[in-house]
């Protein structure tokens, strides 16, 4: 599990679930070795409330995770992002 704000830059220690933002992601895209089995490796990442407000975290085609300004439309981009908030509930 995230301990720190993913933007490295900032690092902030996670205290608070509820603040910022959790992004997981499927490790194993991108991964294309013959004759191995595809294991489902998901990693999480958080962004802390001010990272979140400016930044999102993507997934390139090589499986690179990355941090990302957002885009200006804000709506559009939080559906484009593959965004778990709720798993928090559990
Ligand atoms: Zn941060």
């Amino acid at each position: 599990m995230v301990n720190n704000c993913s933007n490295s830059g900032c690092g902030k220690p996670l205290h608070y679930l509820r603040e910022g933002r959790i992004f997981i992601f499927d490790a194993a895209v991108g991964s294309k070795e013959a004759g191995t089995k595809r294991l489902r490796r998901l990693e999480h990442y958080w962004l802390c409330g001010g990272c979140s407000e400016t930044m999102m975290m993507v997934q390139d085609g090589q499986g690179m995770i990355r941090v990302m300004v957002r885009p200006p439309i804000v709506k559009e981009a939080e559906e484009i992002a593959p965004i778990v908030a709720s798993m928090l509930a559990s």
